[in-house]
């Protein structure tokens, strides 16, 4: 029952408890970790959105990373309703398909071929096996704190010991599954080689997110992912990079264009959908070939290459494809972070900021961390509380200490000094 002093966030979230675990369909969306009651969104355009009671936010979510030229572009959606007016989903190939394929290999060149696909998740989940089928191998890597999705081999944790077995960070995932799983710590390169000596033949694949969002902003050495690549070179394992956060976001070509490393696969999402369900994994013609119906690796999907969500995804590539719109979205998230920065000294606070292309870190830390462990050491409740301070004056901010920010075209300078005021207002 709602009382009249209830307000419709707060009686929606009640609603969603009664029939959705928790009231959310993804975890992060529920506050659990800053507390609070989840905003209901309704409606968006451009830099900002509204909630069930009417609020209006600066949004830094950007829907965890696809609206990068803003929310409702124009174009986008009339993108969207020319292909759901000639019907939304065949079952069939189309010409769309072909140029989404197209486009993707043109701007990510390392790609010769790519497979659609619907979300991240399958994407990953899809190229991890494309991996093993390809080298006959079992083990993969992965670094702690990188996210691919929710797939049973990638909710594994370090074991106690280099070589010791993963473990499951979910449950429902078998011992046996995260067993093949070896978890190493990010930005480790001595311990890379440590593993590669060891077992290096027997190693379907290393996963990596070449620029990390999902233990907030984490940027790799250059001598990382060198490391990473030589070595699987060296031992013949396929090096992925999951750029479904990264790609077309901190660069047109992505993180592997940033650090002139050239994976033999790559994971997309998010911004390829420009928020339509569309996710991708592509590489080598020589691994991608293993793929059903050429090769023996299965892979399907009823929804894959969906003519409405690929509409999406080309309009939204098309406009991420103009002349200095990285440049802009580059420049934009630097005057936020210098703002941010220079707002948080004026009141003595701990306080660091990162940018790359329209990614964001915020961190409550004297110096920007360089690992897991000193993201992890970043001060919880000083985030908790600007979060909540934030969002009070109309700013909102990724509901989570560890998870990255985003802004889009569409943040200009007012909606960024905005922003600073705002910040400023929260750190005194
Ligand atoms: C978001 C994300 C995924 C998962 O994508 P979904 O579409 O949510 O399944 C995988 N990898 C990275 C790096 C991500 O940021």
């Amino acid at each position: 029952m709602s009382t009249p002093s209830q307000s419709r966030n707060e009686i929606l979230f009640e609603r969603a408890q009664r029939t959705t675990p928790g009231g959310v369909n993804s975890p992060v969306r529920a506050f659990r970790s800053v507390g609070g009651t989840p905003r209901f969104i309704v409606r968006a355009e451009g830099a900002w959105f509204w909630d069930a009671d009417g609020t209006r936010y600066i949004d830094y979510i950007g829907s965890w990373g696809p609206a990068i030229v803003g929310h409702a572009h124009p174009e986008v959606v009339k993108a969207v309703q020319d292909a759901a007016a000639h019907g939304l989903s065949f079952g069939t190939p189309t010409e769309g398909e072909v140029e989404m394929a197209e486009a993707i290999c043109r701007l990510v060149p390392s790609i010769e071929q790519v497979r659609l696909v619907s979300s991240g998740t399958e994407a990953a989940m899809s190229g991890l096996r494309l991996a093993r089928g390809a080298t006959g191998r079992t083990k993969i890597v992965k670094f702690e704190g990188c996210y691919h999705g929710h797939a049973d081999s990638m909710l594994v944790k370090a074991g106690s010991g280099l070589l010791t077995f993963g473990n499951p960070t979910s449950a429902g995932v078998p011992e046996n599954v995260a067993a093949d799983t070896l978890v190493l710590d990010y930005n480790d390169p001595a311990q890379l080689e440590a593993l590669f000596q060891k077992v290096g033949d027997e190693i379907a694949c290393v996963i990596v997110e070449p620029i990390a969002g999902n233990m907030n902003l984490l940027r790799a050495t250059p001598e990382f992912l060198q490391t990473m690549r030589r070595l699987c070179t060296q031992h013949g394992a396929i090096l992925i990079f999951d750029e479904v956060m990264s790609g077309f976001r901190v660069a047109l070509g992505g993180a592997q264009s940033l650090y002139g490393i050239v994976p033999d696969l790559t994971i997309l999402g998010k911004v390829i959908g420009g928020g339509l369900p569309v996710a991708a994994f592509g590489g080598r013609a020589e691994i991608m070939r293993h793929l059903a119906p050429l090769g023996a690796v299965y892979q399907a999907g009823t929804l894959s290459g969906n003519p409405v969500a690929v509409a999406a995804g080309l309009a939204t590539l098309k406009l991420i494809e103009q002349p200095g719109f990285h440049e802009r979205l580059g420049n934009q998230a630097k005057r936020l972070t210098t703002g941010l920065v220079a707002a948080a000294a004026e009141s003595g606070r701990d306080f660091c900021a990162d940018a790359i292309g329209g990614m964001l870190g915020l961190y409550f830390a004297p110096r920007l961390p360089r690992t897991h462990a000193e993201i992890m050491a970043c001060d919880k409740n000083a985030f908790n509380a600007f979060f909540h301070a934030m969002l009070d004056r109309g700013v909102y901010l990724a509901p989570s200490a560890f998870e990255a920010g985003f802004i889009s075209a569409a943040h200009d300078d007012a909606v960024i000094d905005a922003t600073i005021a705002a910040a400023r207002d929260a750190f005194a």
